[in-house]
């Protein structure tokens, strides 16, 4: 999660906030504390000129705080241009709760971050993300409305995981039509790093489609359970970034592409859930262009989700859910083909036409 550009031990050394270097002209940024509940969280407002600021909330115990403010500035940077680039009337905002999902969350902490939530009036909607469920999102509803991803027997859309995976699914595809000159995954190669819930969808459309899928996560019951379910091959190597395989999707967390891995993927394709991929935009989309690997930008195919908690806010079904998600197919494949028209990465291409909408969007505001 830690951006390339500094390492983790010496984030302290720049100024604390606005000095970050992942601090991208953010509107506000909200510390939150509670003694009681044990509750530390940040809440990054990126941009809101095209709405509200939707995004996540990341349960995850991080080494440091310089570590949750850099993993909140960069994530709420990355909502802002993937509801932009999908044609969302939303901004660009994420939380990040400081702890371990698994023993420090605890009901009263979700509501005690609701609350926080509510203080903000709506400029920032919350919905899960990684260490957090539908329940949690449930708790949060008991004290504000200004959350999505709640259950569907609460009005809710339910969890938006199933509708990222298609998706990415989608963005895979296309991928692979620029690539290969066919979007069929039949027989291709296909590593899935991690398998959570996500991960595990996007192993059954894959498996569906005949592709051969070799899984890997860091926890050993859920390889088992997948690779049972779907006929999934468990990756038991030592290095996980040499495997040639046709296509690495990184469903994890972000930066696996870094100094480190990059020159040894031997991949034509990545394209996956994860959010921040790259751990440097600029160096890393550069190599991956000049290597030939098709890059498909994160922000841009793992958008289902954002498109299934943006139907609560604007009302509309599963069918205009499905439709809009499907879509990501195009709209990738128009990106890749510009982003090779222009010679420019695929990241940068993506980020043009997110940024042109959000400048056009401001000189209507202004009028
Ligand atoms: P999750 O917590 O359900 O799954 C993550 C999985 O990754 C877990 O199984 C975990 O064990 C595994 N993992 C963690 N570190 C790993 C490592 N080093 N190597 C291999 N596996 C590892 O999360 P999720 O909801 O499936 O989201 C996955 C990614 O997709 C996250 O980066 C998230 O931000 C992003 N994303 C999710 C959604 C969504 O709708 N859930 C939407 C957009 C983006």
């Amino acid at each position: 999660m830690i951006s390339d550009v500094i390492s983790a031990k010496d984030l302290h050394k720049v100024d604390p906030v606005f000095g970050q270097v992942s601090f991208n002209n953010h509107e506000q940024i909200v510390f939150c504390n509670d003694k009681d509940t044990g509750l530390k969280a940040i809440i990054g407002i990126h941009n809101t000129v095209l709405g509200p600021a939707l995004g996540g909330t990341r349960m995850w115990n991080y080494n440091n705080e310089w570590e949750a403010l850099n993993d909140v500035l960069r994530l709420s940077r990355g909502m802002t241009y993937k509801s932009a680039v999908t044609g969302l009337n939303l901004g660009g905002g994420k939380a990040v709760i400081i702890g371990d999902a698994k023993t420090q969350k605890t009901p009263e902490l979700m509501k005690k971050f609701g609350e926080f939530v509510h203080s903000l009036s709506g400029k920032y909607i919350t919905a899960e993300d990684v260490g957090m469920e539908t329940a949690d999102m449930d708790l949060v509803r008991e004290v504000t409305p200004y959350v999505t991803g709640i259950s569907e027997s609460k009005g809710g859309a339910g969890n938006p995981s199933p509708i990222t995976a298609f998706g990415v699914f989608m963005g895979m595809k296309a991928a692979a039509k620029f690539k290969f000159g066919n979007d069929n995954l039949e027989g291709k190669s296909v590593l899935v790093q991690g398998i959570g819930h996500v991960g595990e969808s996007l192993v059954e459309h894959l498996a569906n489609e005949g592709a051969k899928v070799i899984i890997s996560d860091i926890n050993e019951d859920r390889l088992e359970a997948v690779s049972k379910a779907y006929g999934a091959q468990i990756y038991r190597g030592q290095d996980l970034y040499t495997e040639a395989v046709d296509i690495y999707a990184p469903c994890a967390l972000g930066a696996t592409i870094n100094d480190e891995t990059i020159n040894k993927l031997n991949v034509q394709i990545i394209a996956g859930a994860a959010n921040n991929q790259l751990a440097n935009e600029q160096v890393h989309g550069a190599i991956l262009q000049e290597r030939g690997i098709v890059y498909a930008p994160d922000f841009l195919i793992n958008a289902g989700g954002i498109i299934n908690v943006y139907a609560e806010l604007e009302g509309y079904g599963k069918q205009e859910i499905m439709r809009k998600t499907e879509n990501i197919y195009n709209t990738t494949l128009e990106i890749l083909t510009n982003a090779e028209v222009n010679n420019i990465t695929t990241n940068l291409a993506a980020l043009h036409v997110a940024k042109e909408r959000i400048e056009t969007r401001k000189k209507e505001n202004n009028k």
